[in-house]
């Protein structure tokens, strides 16, 4: 695929059509009171779109057709291999519209158009592909009883499965659920975030368009404490699928217990611990390596490793590379591709970001790059990478989860003492640790509470591997082929076939 300028893209989002009704049934359609909400651009502060807003009336007309659809057998009631075969037209139609689907991305929450293209929109397609692929090659079971009786393990779609999403990778997110949760027969109801709906009402129109049939997909879009609430406490959803922040992940635990105990899988916030040990071969790519990935889609990851641990013995030399790197990182106009690090989502989170930066000086930690906003002039939201260096792991820019291009070095002086830094969290989701002994290595990936544990690396990512966290990082996993086994209920069918004498 020939690449644009960036002159190119420019053109590309003025002449872009933004759908911001909802799909519900096959159809577009806006809330039922009739209330929109404004969807402004954190690139450049521009109006992108009015976009419905729903109510509980409008989560109750999406989960009864839902419902609908998944009875009637139109997309539950077909062969895998059939629904193979039309999830991979939809990851086809999604490599298709790249360049749209990125340019949504981008407009809408900020990120770099070569990031959207080279990464989400390829993550997106890749996932559908991959679960539409996986879906007619896994087997039910037979129990190993006694020869009297046949004792068959099936398993069913949960039915109707609802999926809340962040706005950081707002289709991959979504992807990651709804992929599993179409593959195995269920109907879906996705509500993306306020902040990012446009992508999902997009990805909803290709998948009718792919053959997915009305009602198995649907997109509600609107504020959380309404439609997500509604989602949560909905009688008739079966399961709810959620990611984003902690907080809201116990609002769904709530939700679940005050209606009908529907299934939950929660993928939530982190504070990744990053150990850099002096018997890495190479500090300066340790560092190199950890100073990317912090900063990384503006450092708005749950993933992202904002506490680096570091060995006191090679702490300056860490320090001297992330700062080096950190000033590699400038943000620019996300819509040039030679941007790396575009806008923050929106001026609301800005603000909440920008108020650790007192808050370490405050607290006694050393601001050694960064701290200052940048590109005020273009109406829009962005931030220079930041370095808080000599932090101690009590400090609030140690256990809070920042969210944004910042990251805390804690030094320490030694191995166990990294591994005590590392658990002292609420969170537990990724982490790592860079060493060339190997015994270290296993003792400090077996001693930390982490649903991932990065060795000499970070970030590595194959959909082959579950995803998720420990600890009030989250309960379930997303991807791999564990990930199917949130979407189904296992049955057990016990035949009698014992002879009558
Ligand atoms: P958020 O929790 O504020 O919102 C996520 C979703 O929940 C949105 O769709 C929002 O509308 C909805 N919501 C908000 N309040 C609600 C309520 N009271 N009831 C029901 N629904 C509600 O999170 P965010 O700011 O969009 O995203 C950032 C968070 O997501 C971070 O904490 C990050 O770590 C987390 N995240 C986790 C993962 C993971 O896989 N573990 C991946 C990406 C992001």
């Amino acid at each position: 695929m020939t690449e644009l300028s960036i002159k190119q893209w420019h053109a590309k989002a003025d002449a872009l059509r933004i759908q911001s009704k909802m799909v519900i049934d096959g159809q577009f359609v806006g809330a039922a009171s009739g209330r929109t909400f404004v969807s402004k651009s954190p690139v450049d502060g521009r109006f992108l779109a009015d976009v419905a807003c729903a109510g509980e009336e409008d989560v109750n007309r999406a989960v009864k057709v839902a419902r609908a659809a998944y009875e009637d057998g139109r997309w539950s009631g077909r062969a895998p291999a059939e629904r193979k075969l039309v999830l991979r037209q939809f990851a086809d139609l999604i490599r298709a519209n790249r360049d749209e689907l990125a340019l949504l991305e981008t407009l809408d929450m900020g990120k770099s158009i070569s990031d959207s293209t080279s990464i989400d929109v390829r993550a997106v397609s890749n996932c559908f592909d991959w679960y539409g692929e996986a879906i007619d090659k896994v087997y039910d079971e037979i129990a190993p009883t006694a020869k009297e009786a046949v004792a068959m393990i099936t398993k069913e779609p949960l039915g109707v499965v609802a999926a809340v999403v962040p706005w950081n990778f707002p289709m991959l997110m979504a992807s990651w659920k709804v992929a599993p949760a179409l593959a195995t027969g269920n109907s879906v109801i996705l509500k993306p975030a306020e902040q990012s709906s446009l992508s999902a009402i997009r990805l909803a129109e290709l998948a009718l368009e792919a053959g997915i049939p009305p009602g198995v997909f649907n997109v509600v879009t609107g504020d959380g404490p309404e439609v997500g609430r509604a989602l949560g406490l909905h009688m008739d959803v079966d399961g709810l699928f959620f990611t984003g922040s902690t907080q809201v992940g116990k609002y769904f635990m709530e939700y679940s217990a005050q209606s009908n105990l529907k299934r939950l899988g929660l993928e939530l916030g982190g504070k990744s611990p990053n150990i850099i040990l002096s018997s890495y071969r190479d500090t300066k790519h340790a560092a190199t390596t950890s100073a990317h990935s912090a900063f990384f889609n503006q450092g708005e990851m749950c993933t992202c490793p904002s506490r680096l641990i570091v060995e006191r013995s090679v702490h300056e030399e860490v320090v001297e590379t992330l700062i080096e790197v950190a000033k590699s990182y400038t943000p620019g106009d996300p819509l040039d591709p030679t941007t790396n690090m575009g806008a923050m989502v929106d001026e609301r989170h800005t603000g909440r970001v920008m108020e650790f930066v007192d808050q370490a000086k405050t607290d006694g930690a050393d601001v050694v790059t960064g701290g200052a906003r940048a590109r005020q002039d273009t109406g829009g939201c962005y931030i220079n990478p930041t370095i808080f260096d000599n932090a101690t792991n009590d400090m609030r820019i140690a256990q809070e989860e920042i969210f944004g291009p910042m990251l805390t070095v804690i030094p320490v002086d030694s191995v166990d003492e990294a591994i005590t830094t590392a658990n002292d969290s609420c969170y537990g989701l990724a982490s790592a640790v860079w060493t060339d002994d190997l015994t270290t290595a296993h003792k400090v990936s077996k001693g930390i509470r982490a649903g991932l544990v990065y060795v000499n690396c970070y970030d590595c990512d194959d959909l082959t591997v579950p995803f998720g966290g420990f600890k009030e990082s989250g309960i379930g996993r997303d991807k791999s082929l564990h990930a199917l086994d949130k979407y189904v209920e296992l049955k057990t069918t016990w035949i009698n076939v014992a002879g009558r004498d």
